[in-house]
């Protein structure tokens, strides 16, 4: 296993939880646990791309009954798998590559079928991934539990992009048949395309990579205009998590090494710097908070938690408002909350 392309499909650091989600059934009277959506209307009606179901790229059965919610999904999780950017584009490239994750899913991961709902290939062949998946889109009423993001599989469908795109955008033609495929999504489920985020919105991955990461306004963008319903950029670049590693530096960096220092974790110096001991002391952090995954690395699942943590130094929590705000725009005595928190941190991690 070639660790360079450590990540979804093929990544080393496997997780387990999915399993236990395995052989609940999950249809008919769940009838608490379907919200309101808040209408989003959609403009003329978008049509499919073509897609390969499960049957035509030949998936194994599923290990066990596949949970089905009668709910309707609430956003999209955009990944990328983290394997070669391959150049064959052909249909045929597209569903051997489905049948190696759906593999990788069942025999390396022990889930019960492939993880993510929607899978585009590198040629920009659109094929089912998880059984059940196309046939709920298509009437637009039920959602299919995925494997691809810890705590958002009963509330997003997930579309695993192929390749790496941590330097290099996406094909044209992916990019193209993403967009449509979101739109449809959004159409069918009533989903707003500011509802759209990457995998590293919620857990502390690379995913979808930084280039294909950076796109995702512009594709809100772009399925807003499918939808005829145009968005405002600010909407479009909604908040988001600054993900910090061992090359980042700034004031994210800064308010991060004060939260770890309120977390009791003193070693850490809050020099601006992602050094060697705030990547020491993030691994601890994750592993006292029995993170998915203890990588050092910080993003959509440690960020909450460090941002609300209760009971720290209250005086280390005010220097990492402080270093958000160099303009005095928050009061130092004033705590954020979570999303005020993000707003920050996504500011100052924009900042020129
Ligand atoms: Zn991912």
């Amino acid at each position: 296993m070639d660790r360079r392309w450590e990540g979804d499909v093929w990544g080393p650091n496997v997780s387990r939880r999915g399993v236990l989600l395995g052989g609940l059934v999950l249809t008919g009277a769940i009838g608490g646990l379907i919200r309101p959506q808040e209408a989003w209307a959609a403009g003329p009606g978008v049509k499919a791309p073509p897609i390969i179901g499960c049957d035509a790229w030949r998936a194994r059965e599923p290990s066990d009954v596949v949970p089905v919610w009668e709910q309707r999904p609430v956003r999209i999780i955009v990944h990328h798998t983290a394997t070669p950017n391959v150049e064959d584009y052909s249909r045929g490239a597209g569903e051997f590559v489905a049948r190696k994750i759906q593999d990788f899913h069942m025999d390396r991961r022990g889930w019960i079928d492939t993880g993510q709902n929607f899978t585009i290939s590198r040629g920009g062949y659109v094929l089912e991934g998880r059984h059940g998946s196309l046939e709920v889109l298509r009437s637009g009423d039920r959602h299919v539990e995925g494997a691809h993001c810890t705590g958002q599989n009963v509330e997003a469908v997930g579309i695993e992009n192929e390749g790496t795109y941590s330097t290099l955008t996406p094909p044209d033609k992916v990019w193209a048949r993403l967009r449509a495929m979101c739109a449809y999504i959004c159409q069918q489920y009533g989903i707003a395309p500011t509802e759209i985020g990457g995998h590293r919105d919620f857990k502390d991955t690379l995913c979808p990579g930084d280039r294909f990461y950076a796109m995702l306004p512009r594709l809100r963008t772009e399925v807003a205009d499918s939808l005829g319903e145009p968005l405002d950029d600010r909407a479009a670049r909604r908040a988001s998590w600054p993900l910090l590693r061992p090359e980042s530096s700034g004031p994210a960096v800064e308010a991060a090494q004060h939260l770890l220092r309120a977390a009791g974790l003193v070693d850490v110096q809050p020099n601006s710097r992602f050094d060697e001991r705030t990547a020491v002391a993030v691994r601890q952090y994750q592993q006292a908070h029995r993170a998915e995954e203890v990588n050092g690395l910080i993003g959509g699942e440690t960020w909450p938690l460090l941002v609300t943590a209760q009971g720290g130094d209250q005086d280390e929590v005010a220097l990492a408002v402080r270093a958000l705000t160099p303009d005095g725009a928050v009061r130092a005595s004033a705590i954020p909350g979570v999303e005020e928190w993000k707003r920050l941190l996504s500011a100052a991690d924009h900042r020129p």
